[in-house]
């Protein structure tokens, strides 16, 4: 990466608060200079982008341009960005409106998926995890031979707590030797590894623009070529009658902005992850009992999932609010009560261990200084509490 562009990255984002260590960015991510930038440009340009007049065309303009480079940073037709309200509505488009329009029976989904697609599965169809939080591929064979018509299958390509990395290419191949469709959750996946729709063979992913340094409360549903959908709330006819409502059009230029900067910060996830190596070799050199899930297969760079038995999640997040750092409990629901996070107890981790366990997820800002800061809190409370 140029320098120029490092420094941009490290320098040039909105949202710095320079008393806070964020360890936190697959919760949110700060915003881009760049999208704060063009940001301010688009709400100038106030248009809709239905409205046939200079300030609708001007709008529309700026709808398509965002489409291409979302599209561009995925190797996809412009034809099949379907752009929503975030990775939430993108999930619920593709397990409601496709697997209905393409007719499948069912929706088969890995235990470990966000809430947002669990939401559209019933318990018997989840797919379960090895102890390594690996999808199992011949649970999932077996549950495809069971099923006589066709299924939808959702597998996310990177896991929001642990950082694992699926294997959605061949869990594509499965499928399609069974006639299932395969959707892919990519919104942690997108900015940190190279994600090519293509070479993956899905047929939908979902994407989110608020971790890549893009706005909250915009994402997409990537559809394969051919493929149609239902929009799922009728009204006017946007995004080709897939998404009914007038588009945001701020948050999809910030999102079309961000992805186009996708590829300097998968490049920077070198860095990053020489920062996470640094961090879980010196809590595991402190606390040799900690438990750092997914270690020993291929994750997220940014991400270290831990746990530190006798050490509730509520108490560590609290001293290290308190002291300013931000992390994540596993799992937090919306009401801020932490509960033992599905994904560990999927990977089989007992509930008394899932709830000692803490996310801390590094980005493009994140620094030594960041992970020295959170060593000097967390190191003396693990060992002074540990059961
Ligand atoms: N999928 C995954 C894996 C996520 O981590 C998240 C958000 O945390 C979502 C979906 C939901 O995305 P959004 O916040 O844009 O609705």
């Amino acid at each position: 990466m140029a320098a120029y562009q490092a420094a941009r990255l490290v320098k040039g984002t909105m949202g710095r608060d320079s008393d806070t260590a964020y360890l936190d960015y697959n919760a949110t991510s700060p915003v881009l200079a760049e999208v704060a930038d063009a940001v301010a440009e688009s709400i100038s340009a106030f248009g809709n982008p239905s409205s046939v007049h200079g300030l609708g065309r001007r709008a529309r303009a700026a709808v398509e341009t965002a489409r291409e480079e979302v599209a561009a940073s995925l190797s996809v037709p412009v034809s099949g960005v379907v752009f929503t309200s975030g990775g939430t509505e993108a999930n619920a488009l593709a397990l409601r409106s496709l697997a209905a329009t393409a007719g499948c029976e069912a929706v088969l989904a890995s235990a470990i998926e966000h809430p947002s697609v669990l939401a559209h599965v019933p318990n018997d169809n989840l797919i379960p995890v090895h102890e390594n939080g690996i999808v199992d591929v011949s649970a999932l064979e077996e549950m495809l031979q069971a099923r006589a018509g066709p299924v939808l299958v959702a597998v996310m390509l990177a896991n929001n707590e642990t950082g694992v990395v699926q294997p959605v290419a061949e869990i594509v191949k499965l499928a399609k030797t069974y006639g299932a469709l395969v959707h892919t959750d990519a919104v942690q996946a997108f900015g940190k590894i190279d994600v090519n729709f293509a070479d993956l063979g899905v047929d939908s992913m979902s994407l989110s623009a608020h971790k890549l340094g893009g706005l909250k409360g915009t994402g997409a549903l990537i559809l394969r070529d051919g493929l149609s959908i239902e929009a799922d709330l009728p009204g006017g006819g946007q995004e080709r009658s897939r998404r009914a409502g007038t588009e945001n059009v701020t948050g999809i230029v910030a999102f079309g902005t961000a992805a186009g900067r996708a590829g300097d910060l998968r490049r920077d996830c070198e860095r990053v992850r020489r920062l996470r190596d640094r961090l879980e070799a010196k809590i595991l050199a402190a606390a040799p009992q900690a438990r750092i899930f997914g270690r020993e297969t291929e994750r997220l760079d940014n991400t270290c999932c831990v746990a530190i038995s006798g050490v509730p999640s509520e108490t560590q997040l609290m001293r290290l609010d308190l002291a300013g750092i931000a992390v994540s409990a596993g799992s937090a629901c919306s009401s801020g009560k932490i509960s033992p996070s599905h994904v560990l107890q999927a990977m089989g981790v007992a509930p008394e261990i899932a709830k000692c366990a803490i996310r801390i997820s590094m980005g493009w800002k994140s620094t030594q200084a960041d992970v020295d800061r959170f060593l000097d809190v967390w190191t003396p409370l693990a060992l002074n509490n540990a059961a």
